[in-house]
Protein backbone atom coordinates (compact mmCIF):
# COMPACT_ATOMS: atom_id res chain seq x y z
CA UNK A 1 0.00 0.00 0.00
CA UNK A 2 1.07 3.27 -0.80
CA UNK A 3 1.09 6.11 1.84
CA UNK A 4 0.38 9.48 1.00
CA UNK A 5 1.46 12.82 1.89
CA UNK A 6 0.15 13.58 5.08
CA UNK A 7 0.92 17.10 5.14
CA UNK A 8 -2.07 17.32 2.32
CA UNK A 9 -4.27 16.36 5.34
CA UNK A 10 -3.69 19.39 7.32
CA UNK A 11 -4.60 21.95 4.60
CA UNK A 12 -8.08 23.82 5.35
CA UNK A 13 -11.30 22.18 3.70
CA UNK A 14 -12.01 24.38 1.25
CA UNK A 15 -9.75 26.62 -0.56
CA UNK A 16 -10.78 29.90 -0.86
CA UNK A 17 -12.18 30.28 -4.64
CA UNK A 18 -13.83 26.82 -4.61
CA UNK A 19 -15.72 27.31 -1.65
CA UNK A 20 -16.63 31.18 -2.99
CA UNK A 21 -17.95 29.06 -6.26
CA UNK A 22 -20.02 26.90 -4.15
CA UNK A 23 -21.53 29.38 -2.72
CA UNK A 24 -22.33 31.14 -5.68
CA UNK A 25 -23.63 28.19 -7.15
CA UNK A 26 -26.21 27.39 -5.00
CA UNK A 27 -27.18 31.08 -4.94
CA UNK A 28 -27.96 30.59 -8.83
CA UNK A 29 -29.54 27.67 -8.47
CA UNK A 30 -31.99 29.20 -5.80
CA UNK A 31 -32.54 33.03 -7.75
CA UNK A 32 -32.41 32.49 -11.20
CA UNK A 33 -33.76 36.76 -11.77
CA UNK A 34 -29.86 37.17 -9.75
CA UNK A 35 -28.20 34.87 -11.50
CA UNK A 36 -29.23 36.68 -14.67
CA UNK A 37 -27.93 40.01 -12.67
CA UNK A 38 -24.91 38.56 -11.76
CA UNK A 39 -21.81 40.51 -11.32
CA UNK A 40 -18.13 38.79 -10.66
CA UNK A 41 -15.97 41.03 -8.68
CA UNK A 42 -14.59 38.05 -7.02
CA UNK A 43 -11.18 35.98 -8.39
CA UNK A 44 -8.50 37.77 -9.46
CA UNK A 45 -8.26 37.01 -13.26
CA UNK A 46 -8.03 39.70 -16.13
CA UNK A 47 -11.19 39.86 -18.19
CA UNK A 48 -9.80 42.27 -21.04
CA UNK A 49 -8.20 40.56 -24.56
CA UNK A 50 -4.47 39.84 -25.20
CA UNK A 51 -2.33 42.86 -25.77
CA UNK A 52 -2.11 42.27 -30.10
CA UNK A 53 1.37 42.24 -30.08
CA UNK A 54 1.38 39.13 -28.52
CA UNK A 55 -1.29 37.87 -30.35
CA UNK A 56 0.91 38.53 -33.35
CA UNK A 57 3.91 36.84 -32.20
CA UNK A 58 2.13 33.91 -30.85
CA UNK A 59 0.64 33.64 -34.49
CA UNK A 60 4.12 34.18 -36.02
CA UNK A 61 5.79 31.46 -33.88
CA UNK A 62 3.24 28.85 -34.15
CA UNK A 63 3.92 29.31 -37.79
CA UNK A 64 7.58 28.57 -37.18
CA UNK A 65 6.91 25.75 -35.80
CA UNK A 66 5.22 24.11 -38.63
CA UNK A 67 8.41 24.59 -41.16
CA UNK A 68 10.82 21.86 -41.37
CA UNK A 69 13.54 25.06 -41.66
CA UNK A 70 12.19 26.70 -38.69
CA UNK A 71 10.82 23.94 -36.23
CA UNK A 72 12.35 24.06 -32.84
CA UNK A 73 11.89 21.01 -30.16
CA UNK A 74 13.28 21.53 -26.53
CA UNK A 75 14.31 24.69 -25.52
CA UNK A 76 16.51 25.26 -23.14
CA UNK A 77 14.85 24.69 -18.91
CA UNK A 78 15.90 28.38 -18.08
CA UNK A 79 14.36 30.06 -20.85
CA UNK A 80 14.99 31.56 -24.45
CA UNK A 81 17.97 33.58 -24.98
CA UNK A 82 15.56 36.16 -26.17
CA UNK A 83 13.41 36.28 -23.42
CA UNK A 84 15.53 36.09 -20.38
CA UNK A 85 17.95 39.17 -22.12
CA UNK A 86 14.56 41.19 -23.16
CA UNK A 87 13.50 41.10 -18.97
CA UNK A 88 16.99 41.34 -17.97
CA UNK A 89 17.20 44.61 -20.11
CA UNK A 90 14.43 45.77 -18.55
CA UNK A 91 15.75 45.93 -14.84
CA UNK A 92 19.01 47.19 -16.71
CA UNK A 93 17.29 50.23 -18.02
CA UNK A 94 15.98 50.75 -14.75
CA UNK A 95 19.03 51.23 -13.40
CA UNK A 96 19.06 47.88 -11.52
CA UNK A 97 21.29 45.40 -11.68
CA UNK A 98 20.32 41.77 -13.13
CA UNK A 99 22.21 39.71 -15.18
CA UNK A 100 20.62 37.61 -18.36
CA UNK A 101 21.71 34.31 -16.71
CA UNK A 102 20.06 35.58 -13.46
CA UNK A 103 16.89 35.07 -15.16
CA UNK A 104 15.15 31.90 -15.25
CA UNK A 105 11.65 31.66 -17.07
CA UNK A 106 8.88 29.46 -16.14
CA UNK A 107 4.87 28.88 -16.99
CA UNK A 108 3.68 31.40 -13.94
CA UNK A 109 4.97 32.78 -10.79
CA UNK A 110 1.98 30.55 -8.86
CA UNK A 111 4.33 27.61 -9.80
CA UNK A 112 7.52 29.37 -9.09
CA UNK A 113 5.99 30.63 -5.48
CA UNK A 114 5.59 26.91 -4.81
CA UNK A 115 8.57 25.35 -6.16
CA UNK A 116 11.16 27.48 -4.64
CA UNK A 117 10.32 24.93 -1.78
CA UNK A 118 12.04 22.81 -3.63
CA UNK A 119 15.55 24.36 -2.35
CA UNK A 120 15.05 25.35 0.83
CA UNK A 121 15.60 23.08 4.41
CA UNK A 122 12.74 21.83 6.42
CA UNK A 123 14.17 24.40 9.18
CA UNK A 124 13.87 27.34 8.42
CA UNK A 125 11.22 29.98 10.58
CA UNK A 126 9.68 30.97 8.02
CA UNK A 127 7.63 34.77 8.26
CA UNK A 128 4.26 35.22 6.01
CA UNK A 129 1.99 38.35 5.83
CA UNK A 130 -1.70 37.89 6.63
CA UNK A 131 -3.58 38.36 5.12
CA UNK A 132 -1.93 37.61 1.51
CA UNK A 133 -2.21 35.26 -1.06
CA UNK A 134 -2.60 31.72 -0.23
CA UNK A 135 -0.43 29.76 -1.98
CA UNK A 136 2.74 30.99 0.82
CA UNK A 137 0.98 29.28 3.22
CA UNK A 138 -0.13 26.36 1.35
CA UNK A 139 2.35 25.29 -0.26
CA UNK A 140 4.79 25.35 3.14
CA UNK A 141 1.62 23.16 4.57
CA UNK A 142 2.46 20.57 1.68
CA UNK A 143 6.19 21.27 2.33
CA UNK A 144 5.57 20.06 5.66
CA UNK A 145 6.97 23.14 7.45
CA UNK A 146 4.04 23.04 9.55
CA UNK A 147 1.86 21.96 12.50
CA UNK A 148 -1.93 21.47 12.42
CA UNK A 149 -4.46 24.40 11.73
CA UNK A 150 -5.88 26.43 14.70
CA UNK A 151 -9.85 27.00 14.84
CA UNK A 152 -9.25 30.63 12.71
CA UNK A 153 -6.87 28.13 10.06
CA UNK A 154 -3.36 29.52 11.55
CA UNK A 155 -0.71 26.97 11.33
CA UNK A 156 1.82 26.18 14.07
CA UNK A 157 5.12 26.69 13.05
CA UNK A 158 4.68 29.35 10.44
CA UNK A 159 5.32 33.25 12.03
CA UNK A 160 2.64 35.42 10.54
CA UNK A 161 3.22 38.96 9.75
CA UNK A 162 -0.06 40.85 10.49
CA UNK A 163 -1.04 43.78 8.17
CA UNK A 164 -4.23 45.94 9.92
CA UNK A 165 -5.32 49.34 9.78
CA UNK A 166 -2.94 50.75 11.41
CA UNK A 167 0.14 50.05 9.39
CA UNK A 168 -1.65 50.21 6.28
CA UNK A 169 -1.26 46.49 5.62
CA UNK A 170 2.91 46.72 5.34
CA UNK A 171 3.79 44.64 8.23
CA UNK A 172 6.92 45.30 9.73
CA UNK A 173 10.07 42.75 9.91
CA UNK A 174 10.24 41.43 13.44
CA UNK A 175 11.47 43.60 16.96
CA UNK A 176 14.41 43.33 17.90
CA UNK A 177 14.53 40.88 20.30
CA UNK A 178 12.31 38.34 19.08
CA UNK A 179 13.77 35.17 17.23
CA UNK A 180 14.72 35.78 13.80
CA UNK A 181 13.19 34.78 10.67
CA UNK A 182 15.32 32.56 8.23
CA UNK A 183 12.86 33.24 5.35
CA UNK A 184 9.97 35.88 4.86
CA UNK A 185 7.73 36.82 2.00
CA UNK A 186 6.48 39.93 0.81
CA UNK A 187 3.73 40.54 -1.75
CA UNK A 188 3.68 44.35 -3.10
CA UNK A 189 1.24 45.60 -4.77
CA UNK A 190 -0.39 43.13 -2.27
CA UNK A 191 -2.92 40.78 -2.64
CA UNK A 192 -5.15 41.35 -1.22
CA UNK A 193 -5.12 44.48 0.27
CA UNK A 194 -3.36 46.79 -2.69
CA UNK A 195 -0.90 47.74 -0.01
CA UNK A 196 2.25 49.00 -1.61
CA UNK A 197 5.67 49.49 0.87
CA UNK A 198 7.51 52.56 0.45
CA UNK A 199 11.00 52.35 -0.35
CA UNK A 200 11.54 52.88 3.74
CA UNK A 201 9.71 50.33 4.51
CA UNK A 202 11.11 48.36 1.96
CA UNK A 203 14.41 49.08 3.07
CA UNK A 204 13.45 48.14 6.47
CA UNK A 205 13.11 44.76 5.81
CA UNK A 206 15.77 44.54 3.08
CA UNK A 207 18.01 45.72 6.46
CA UNK A 208 16.35 43.22 8.61
CA UNK A 209 17.34 40.62 6.28
CA UNK A 210 20.62 41.62 5.98
CA UNK A 211 21.33 41.62 9.98
CA UNK A 212 19.37 38.56 10.69
CA UNK A 213 20.58 36.32 7.12
CA UNK A 214 16.83 36.66 6.33
CA UNK A 215 15.83 35.47 2.55
CA UNK A 216 13.61 37.84 1.28
CA UNK A 217 10.49 36.33 -1.03
CA UNK A 218 9.57 39.12 -2.88
CA UNK A 219 6.68 38.29 -5.04
CA UNK A 220 6.16 41.82 -7.56
CA UNK A 221 3.27 40.07 -9.85
CA UNK A 222 1.27 43.46 -9.86
CA UNK A 223 4.31 45.82 -10.13
CA UNK A 224 2.35 47.17 -13.03
CA UNK A 225 0.03 48.45 -11.46
CA UNK A 226 2.06 51.03 -9.35
CA UNK A 227 1.37 54.75 -10.41
CA UNK A 228 3.09 56.29 -7.75
CA UNK A 229 6.75 57.04 -9.11
CA UNK A 230 8.10 57.58 -5.94
CA UNK A 231 6.93 53.80 -4.89
CA UNK A 232 9.68 50.74 -5.72
CA UNK A 233 8.56 48.39 -8.14
CA UNK A 234 11.25 45.89 -7.42
CA UNK A 235 13.07 44.94 -3.90
CA UNK A 236 16.39 45.49 -6.21
CA UNK A 237 15.51 49.11 -5.91
CA UNK A 238 17.05 48.70 -2.27
CA UNK A 239 20.73 48.76 -2.19
CA UNK A 240 21.81 45.40 -0.93
CA UNK A 241 18.85 43.51 -2.18
CA UNK A 242 21.08 41.44 -4.36
CA UNK A 243 22.14 39.85 -1.42
CA UNK A 244 19.25 38.45 0.53
CA UNK A 245 16.05 38.64 -1.97
CA UNK A 246 14.94 36.17 -4.47
CA UNK A 247 11.61 38.32 -6.99
CA UNK A 248 8.99 36.15 -8.60
CA UNK A 249 7.09 37.94 -11.44
CA UNK A 250 4.70 37.12 -14.31
CA UNK A 251 3.13 38.05 -17.21
CA UNK A 252 0.01 37.24 -15.78
CA UNK A 253 -1.74 40.67 -14.93
CA UNK A 254 0.32 43.37 -17.07
CA UNK A 255 0.03 41.37 -20.45
CA UNK A 256 -3.04 39.10 -19.64
CA UNK A 257 -1.57 35.86 -19.47
CA UNK A 258 -3.41 33.80 -17.07
CA UNK A 259 -4.56 31.77 -19.63
CA UNK A 260 -1.21 31.84 -21.49
CA UNK A 261 1.10 31.16 -18.83
CA UNK A 262 4.49 32.71 -18.21
CA UNK A 263 6.53 34.28 -15.88
CA UNK A 264 9.90 34.42 -14.03
CA UNK A 265 12.24 34.78 -11.16
CA UNK A 266 15.43 36.39 -10.34
CA UNK A 267 18.10 34.53 -8.49
CA UNK A 268 20.86 36.54 -8.36
CA UNK A 269 24.01 35.15 -8.11
CA UNK A 270 25.26 37.15 -5.25
CA UNK A 271 22.50 35.23 -2.88
CA UNK A 272 23.72 32.67 -0.58
CA UNK A 273 21.96 30.26 1.79
CA UNK A 274 23.41 27.73 4.70
CA UNK A 275 23.59 24.35 4.56
CA UNK A 276 23.00 22.20 7.56
CA UNK A 277 26.60 21.97 8.16
CA UNK A 278 26.89 25.85 8.38
CA UNK A 279 28.59 26.04 5.07
CA UNK A 280 27.16 29.01 2.37
CA UNK A 281 26.74 27.90 -1.31
CA UNK A 282 24.67 30.03 -4.08
CA UNK A 283 21.51 29.76 -4.52
CA UNK A 284 21.63 30.08 -7.92
CA UNK A 285 23.35 26.68 -8.46
CA UNK A 286 20.07 25.30 -6.84
CA UNK A 287 17.51 26.57 -8.81
CA UNK A 288 19.52 25.70 -11.88
CA UNK A 289 19.82 22.42 -11.02
CA UNK A 290 15.85 22.52 -9.82
CA UNK A 291 14.23 23.74 -13.34
CA UNK A 292 16.50 21.46 -14.97
CA UNK A 293 15.65 18.70 -13.68
CA UNK A 294 11.79 19.03 -13.03
CA UNK A 295 10.86 21.67 -16.02
CA UNK A 296 11.22 21.46 -19.38
CA UNK A 297 10.72 25.06 -20.02
CA UNK A 298 7.83 27.11 -21.48
CA UNK A 299 6.68 26.93 -24.98
CA UNK A 300 8.39 28.64 -27.70
CA UNK A 301 5.13 30.49 -28.77
CA UNK A 302 4.46 31.67 -25.56
CA UNK A 303 8.11 33.18 -25.21
CA UNK A 304 8.13 34.82 -28.44
CA UNK A 305 4.50 36.23 -26.72
CA UNK A 306 6.04 37.58 -23.29
CA UNK A 307 9.17 38.91 -25.48
CA UNK A 308 6.92 40.81 -27.34
CA UNK A 309 5.48 42.88 -24.41
CA UNK A 310 8.63 44.59 -24.21
CA UNK A 311 8.17 45.98 -28.00
CA UNK A 312 7.07 49.60 -28.30
CA UNK A 313 4.14 48.47 -29.13
CA UNK A 314 3.58 45.70 -26.75
CA UNK A 315 4.47 48.58 -24.23
CA UNK A 316 1.76 51.14 -25.13
CA UNK A 317 0.00 47.79 -25.25
CA UNK A 318 -0.14 47.15 -21.71
CA UNK A 319 -0.05 50.45 -20.70
CA UNK A 320 -3.31 50.90 -21.93
CA UNK A 321 -4.95 47.25 -20.26
CA UNK A 322 -3.49 49.22 -17.11
CA UNK A 323 -4.78 52.02 -17.11
CA UNK A 324 -7.88 50.42 -18.44
CA UNK A 325 -8.18 48.40 -14.82
CA UNK A 326 -6.79 51.25 -12.75
CA UNK A 327 -9.66 53.44 -14.17
CA UNK A 328 -12.13 50.88 -13.12
CA UNK A 329 -9.62 50.32 -9.67
CA UNK A 330 -10.92 54.65 -8.83
CA UNK A 331 -14.25 54.19 -9.52
CA UNK A 332 -15.01 51.39 -6.94
CA UNK A 333 -12.82 52.79 -4.29
CA UNK A 334 -14.46 55.90 -4.74
CA UNK A 335 -17.49 54.04 -4.36
CA UNK A 336 -16.91 52.26 -1.45
CA UNK A 337 -15.17 55.25 0.69
CA UNK A 338 -18.50 56.91 -0.75
CA UNK A 339 -20.77 55.18 0.64
CA UNK A 340 -18.78 55.33 4.43
CA UNK A 341 -16.67 51.59 4.01
CA UNK A 342 -13.23 52.25 5.31
CA UNK A 343 -10.74 51.75 2.29
CA UNK A 344 -7.03 50.76 1.47
CA UNK A 345 -5.74 49.80 -1.77
CA UNK A 346 -7.02 50.83 -5.21
CA UNK A 347 -4.21 53.57 -6.08
CA UNK A 348 -1.49 51.24 -6.80
CA UNK A 349 -3.42 47.93 -7.55
CA UNK A 350 -5.90 46.72 -9.11
CA UNK A 351 -7.63 45.30 -5.57
CA UNK A 352 -9.72 47.76 -3.33
CA UNK A 353 -9.50 46.03 0.37
CA UNK A 354 -12.60 47.75 2.16
CA UNK A 355 -13.74 47.36 6.11
CA UNK A 356 -17.49 45.57 6.35
CA UNK A 357 -19.88 47.57 7.42
CA UNK A 358 -20.70 47.82 11.55
CA UNK A 359 -18.66 45.04 11.97
CA UNK A 360 -19.74 42.13 9.88
CA UNK A 361 -17.95 38.99 9.17
CA UNK A 362 -16.29 38.33 6.09
CA UNK A 363 -18.56 35.50 5.23
CA UNK A 364 -22.06 37.39 6.34
CA UNK A 365 -21.02 40.47 4.35
CA UNK A 366 -20.39 38.37 1.30
CA UNK A 367 -23.50 36.28 1.65
CA UNK A 368 -25.33 39.79 1.85
CA UNK A 369 -23.85 41.27 -1.17
CA UNK A 370 -24.48 38.04 -2.83
CA UNK A 371 -28.11 38.01 -2.15
CA UNK A 372 -28.94 41.40 -1.89
CA UNK A 373 -27.20 43.13 -4.80
CA UNK A 374 -25.84 40.36 -6.63
CA UNK A 375 -22.10 40.83 -6.34
CA UNK A 376 -19.79 38.78 -5.84
CA UNK A 377 -16.54 39.88 -4.10
CA UNK A 378 -13.99 38.20 -2.31
CA UNK A 379 -14.27 37.72 2.06
CA UNK A 380 -10.72 38.75 3.48
CA UNK A 381 -11.06 36.23 5.88
CA UNK A 382 -10.21 33.78 3.03
CA UNK A 383 -6.58 35.60 3.12
CA UNK A 384 -5.66 35.03 6.34
CA UNK A 385 -7.21 35.45 9.83
CA UNK A 386 -5.92 39.21 9.81
CA UNK A 387 -8.39 39.61 6.97
CA UNK A 388 -11.62 38.78 9.00
CA UNK A 389 -13.97 42.02 8.88
CA UNK A 390 -12.48 42.73 5.41
CA UNK A 391 -13.27 42.12 1.62
CA UNK A 392 -11.71 42.38 -1.30
CA UNK A 393 -13.18 44.20 -4.35
CA UNK A 394 -11.10 43.47 -8.14
CA UNK A 395 -10.70 46.03 -11.06
CA UNK A 396 -10.19 42.99 -13.45
CA UNK A 397 -13.88 43.82 -14.88
CA UNK A 398 -15.58 45.50 -17.86
CA UNK A 399 -16.22 49.51 -17.34
CA UNK A 400 -19.80 49.09 -17.47
CA UNK A 401 -19.75 46.13 -14.98
CA UNK A 402 -17.65 48.20 -12.31
CA UNK A 403 -20.01 51.43 -12.88
CA UNK A 404 -22.91 49.23 -12.52
CA UNK A 405 -21.11 47.68 -9.01
CA UNK A 406 -20.60 51.52 -7.82
CA UNK A 407 -24.26 51.98 -8.03
CA UNK A 408 -25.06 48.60 -6.57
CA UNK A 409 -22.56 49.34 -3.33
CA UNK A 410 -23.91 52.70 -2.54
CA UNK A 411 -26.95 50.79 -1.95
CA UNK A 412 -26.14 48.19 0.14
CA UNK A 413 -24.25 50.08 2.49
C1 LIG B 1 -1.89 36.39 -9.87
C2 LIG B 1 -0.77 36.30 -8.89
C3 LIG B 1 0.42 35.69 -9.25
C4 LIG B 1 0.66 35.21 -10.65
O1 LIG B 1 0.42 33.90 -10.84
P1 LIG B 1 0.70 33.23 -12.25
O2 LIG B 1 0.92 31.82 -11.89
O3 LIG B 1 1.91 33.86 -12.86
O4 LIG B 1 -0.53 33.44 -13.09
C5 LIG B 1 1.44 35.63 -8.31
N1 LIG B 1 1.30 36.18 -7.09
C6 LIG B 1 0.18 36.80 -6.74
C7 LIG B 1 0.10 37.42 -5.41
C8 LIG B 1 -0.90 36.86 -7.62
O5 LIG B 1 -2.03 37.44 -7.24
Amino acid sequence: MAFLNDNYLKLRAGYLFPEIGRRVNAFCEQDPAGKARLIRCGIGDVTEPLPAAAVEALRDAAAELGHRETFRGYGPEQGYPFLRAAIAGEYRQRGLDVADDEVFVSDGSKCDCGNILDILGPQNRIGIPDPVYPVYVDTNVMAGHTGEADAHGAYAGLHYLAGDAANGFVPPPPAAGEPPLDVAYLCFPNNPTGAVATREQLAAWVAYAVEHDTLLLFDAAYEAYIQDPALPRSIYEIPRAREVAIEFRSFSKNGGFTGVRCGFTIVPRTLTARAADGSRHPLHALWNRRMSTKFNGVSYPVQRAAEALYTTAGKAQVAALIAHYMGNAAILRNAAAGAGLRVFGGENAPYIWAQTPAGTDSWTFFDRLLREQNVVITPGSGFGRAGEGWFRISAFNSRANVEEVARRLAKVL
